[in-house]
């Protein structure tokens, strides 16, 4: 079965999700590579920037520092200068460093003598040169023969340029010195695009002097930063990286120790280094935003493509299940799945033909192409919920003696016939009238608005119909049928109802020998007790509920018992006793009468065999039905018999009537005859009723014709009655048959029957029929009331 809906993601989803995940996922790495890959190169670059811009740094110091050196030694050259400081004269030579430092533009100057004595010290306010610093600047000039450097004085920093002044010889070394800063850093930032920052030690800690961009600078993190390695020039000093505003740096000492530490800050902007890069990841960002719309778009639009189809065909795969299959798959699709689409519904189109086709086998009978009996049934009770108010009739049809038919001419044309027959009913009725095919020969008929009267005219017509001569190739045949017909609503309301009793209706129609009958009020209890009985009938024996009476058959020429007639009886548990009359037909039509005779024989004979062992010398009748006179085995199972229980076959009277010899005349009279050469002698009962003719009597292997009790029962003299036992005594003397009467209830009776010539008598006036004791009982009182055995007591 299939079945259930898939669980989880619909198909579809999972198309979108998944290309959806692949493109993002893509992007993701794209973008990270691209990070990467940017930092890196921002990092490269800042790096070139920073060396540049220290090397630029370093050219630019040193052309400051010549151009001061030079612009000094000028002075150191000038011939008042150096007579003025030749003079030793305190004043002069205040007078002339101050005037040479006005013309070197010196923001301020010293004179010290040969050895480094400060000689003048023109330093703006109180500040004065460390002498340490001093110091060290004159060894490098004396060695050198001048030197610069920048120092600083409480903080503030000075480019210094120390030439000596010959006159001709050393006299004094003159300093001359700029503020060094503010210009310094400017015009650096100008050259090189790139940010300086002056650092100055005060009180022992570096401290921004001055800077292009003073807010970026930590002096905290250059503090730490200088500490470790202030001595390394050249090393880089990155302030942390997750600020991109911070600025990346590179820490340059420009004084010398022991001079207080200056630096140079050469800063590179990040942010400006990141900019390209940030608009090129912008610019990436909203790619990926696009590119992730337009994945999100076609992968939706993907998985419709193949999610519809497949949907669609799960959809239709359901419908199939529920036995829908009207509908098409419509998948607008061409490739595997436009292929899959149709082959779906071809697949759809054979399972609904298949379908239909077994549906119709399911329904129909294949021989007459109508509908059979299930269908008949949902018909009927379909017909009588729509048609409630209305009047429907429902006939049961049987074809007569079809089985000879079968049986004589073939199967296939039996067939033949039946597909004629139906097709003849078919024509034969109104539309929306059913015709149906219950089995073999078989037909329900069901006849919508009509009524009681109406439907016994149109059975009679559909009757006439089929008995017109089939003509099939050579041969011709003719048929005839019953129908039993139940009427709705008079006769039930429900489809079960009407069916049983048109069944009922049916084996009246054949029991009455007619064409059509009407189904009776209270035929169908009756009928539910025939079932019963025949239910039971199959173990009556088992259970011993069968006994026999029998009932003397006096001859009325010595008044010997010369026979008894065995006649059943059945003690049914529940309804008492059953009479023959109503069992014997209904073991006839459900074939137990086979069991029964053999019952009947096996009882009756041995229980001559017993009166013979007490010397009662009379035999027994025993009465035969139409299927026993049909069966093969019958003299030989009665020869069985007879040979068992030591009785002579001359004991044996089988009493037969006349239509059950004529049912098949042609067996009755085989095995008549087989019983007769047995010994065995043969009665024709019930002899009046049938309609044998003469000569038919005469083929007939009989030894005693049996007068029907109906003109013996109220025999008197002079009546229509006398003269019709009287005719039959006649008749069967000439034909040498002993006449036997039966249903003798009066002595008038007997007495004209002895005169008449009738040999034995039977009935109530004599002996009802009794159980076997009081039979030997009846025999023995009668033998001795005559006197002498084989006297007549009713003579
Ligand atoms: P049947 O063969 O004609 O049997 C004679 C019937 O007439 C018996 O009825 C008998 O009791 C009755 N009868 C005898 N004398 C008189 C009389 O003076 N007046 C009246 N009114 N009736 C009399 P029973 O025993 O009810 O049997 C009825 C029928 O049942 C028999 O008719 C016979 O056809 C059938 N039957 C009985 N026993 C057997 C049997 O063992 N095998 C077969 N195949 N049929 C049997
Ligand atoms: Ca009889
Ligand atoms: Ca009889």
């Amino acid at each position: 079965m299939l079945a259930e809906p898939a669980r989880g993601l619909p198909f579809g989803s999972k198309i979108v999700l998944l290309l959806l995940g692949f493109v993002m996922a893509a992007q993701a790495t794209t973008f990270a590579f691209m990070r990467y890959a940017s930092e890196r190169s921002v990092r490269e670059q800042l790096a070139r920037e920073l060396d540049v811009g220290q090397r630029v740094w370093e050219r630019f110091h040193e052309s400051r520092s010549r151009e001061l050196l030079d612009r000094v030694a000028v002075l150191a050259e000038d011939f008042g200068f150096r007579e003025a400081v030749s003079s030793a004269d305190q004043a002069t030579m205040q007078s002339a460093l101050a005037n040479a430092g006005g013309r070197v533009g010196a923001d301020a100057g010293v004179l010290l003598d040969p050895s480094g004595a400060v000689l003048v010290d023109l330093w703006p306010g109180a500040q004065k040169l460390n002498p340490a610093v001093l110091d060290d600047m004159l060894l490098r000039a004396t060695s050198d023969g001048l030197a610069s450097g920048v120092v600083s004085v409480d903080g503030k920093p000075y480019l210094l340029a120390l030439v000596p002044v010959f006159a001709p010889r050393l006299v004094a070394w003159v300093g001359m010195a700029h503020e060094f800063g503010e210009t310094d850093a400017r015009q650096f930032a100008v050259i090189t695009g790139l940010d300086a920052t002056v650092l100055s030690t005060r009180d022992g800690q570096l401290q921004v002097y001055a800077s292009t961009r003073p807010d970026h600078v930590s002096t905290d993190v250059l503090n730490t930063q200088l500490a470790v390695g202030a001595r390394d020039l050249r090393r880089d000093v990155l302030l942390p990286d997750d600020d991109p505003l911070q600025p990346s740096a590179r820490a340059l000492q420009v004084s010398t120790p022991p001079a207080p530490a200056v630096y140079v800050l050469v800063q590179a902007s990040r942010s400006a280094a990141t900019a390209p890069f940030d608009d090129i990841g912008r610019q990436v960002l909203v790619l990926s935003i696009v590119i992730g719309a337009v994945a999100l778009a076609v992968s939706l639009f993907v998985g419709r493509q193949v999610s519809r189809p497949v949907s669609l065909l799960a959809t239709a795969a359901l419908r199939i299940q529920r036995g829908e299959y009207a509908e098409p798959v419509q998948v607008d699709a061409r490739g595997e799945l436009g292929q899959l689409a149709a082959a779906f519904n071809q697949m759809q189109a054979g399972i609904a033909e298949r379908e239909a086709t077994i549906l119709h086998q399911a329904g129909h009978d294949r021989l007459t192409g109508l509908p059979n009996r299930e269908r008949a049934l949902q018909r009927l009770a379909q017909t009588l919920v729509d048609s409630s108010a209305q009047r429907a009739a429902v006939f049961s049809l049987d074809l007569n003696r079809f089985k000879e038919i079968n049986d004589t001419l073939g199967h296939a044309f039996g067939d033949r016939v039946l597909a004629e027959a139906g097709a003849r009913l078919c024509k034969s009725t109104r539309e929306g009238d059913l015709v149906a095919r219950l089995g073999a020969d078989e037909f329900l008929l069901i006849l919508t608005d009509t009524n009681a009267t109406e439907s016994l005219h149109r059975a009679a017509f559909l009757a006439d119909v089929l008995r017109q001569p089939f003509e099939l190739g050579e041969t011709s045949i003719l048929i005839d049928c019953s129908i039993g017909i139940a009427v709705f609503p008079d006769h039930g309301s429900d489809a079960e109802t009407l069916l049983r009793r048109a069944d009922i209706a049916l084996y009246e129609a054949k029991d009455t020998r007619r064409d059509v009958a009407m189904y009776a009020a209270g035929r169908d209890e009756q009928h539910l007790h025939q079932l019963r009985l025949i239910g039971d009938l199959r173990t009556c024996i088992h259970r011993r509920e069968l006994h026999l009476v029998y009932q003397p058959k006096v001859s009325l020429e010595d008044g010997r018992v010369e026979h008894a007639e065995a006649l059943l009886r059945w003690e049914h548990p529940e309804f008492g006793a059953v009479r023959p009359d109503e069992f014997i037909p209904l073991a006839e039509r459900s074939g137990v009468i086979h069991a029964l005779t053999m019952y009947v024989l096996d009882v009756a004979i041995a229980e001559v065999s017993r009166w013979q062992s007490v010397g009662i010398e009379s035999g027994v009748a025993i009465n035969l039905s139409a299927e026993d006179l049909l069966s093969d085995t019958l003299a030989e199972r009665v020869r069985d018999c007879l040979q068992r229980y030591s009785v002579s076959p001359t004991k044996l009277i089988l009493e037969v009537t006349e239509s059950a010899v004529m049912r098949d005349l042609e067996t009755s009279l085989r095995t008549l005859h087989a019983l007769r050469r047995m010994g065995i002698r043969i009665a024709i009962d019930d002899f009046g009723t049938g309609q044998s003719s003469l000569a038919q009597l005469k083929r007939l292997p009989i030894d005693e014709l049996k007068i029907d009790k109906s003109f013996v029962l109220s025999l008197a003299p002079g009546g229509e009655d006398e003269l019709i036992v009287r005719s039959i005594i006649d008749l069967a003397h000439t034909l040498s048959m002993r006449v036997v009467a039966e249903g003798v209830e009066t002595a008038v009776g007997l007495r004209l029957l002895r005169q008449h010539g009738c040999e034995v008598a039977q009935g109530y006036h004599l002996s009802r029929p009794l159980p076997a004791e009081q039979f030997v009982e009846w025999v023995i009182r009668s033998e001795s009331a005559s006197g002498e055995p084989h006297k007549d007591s009713a003579r």
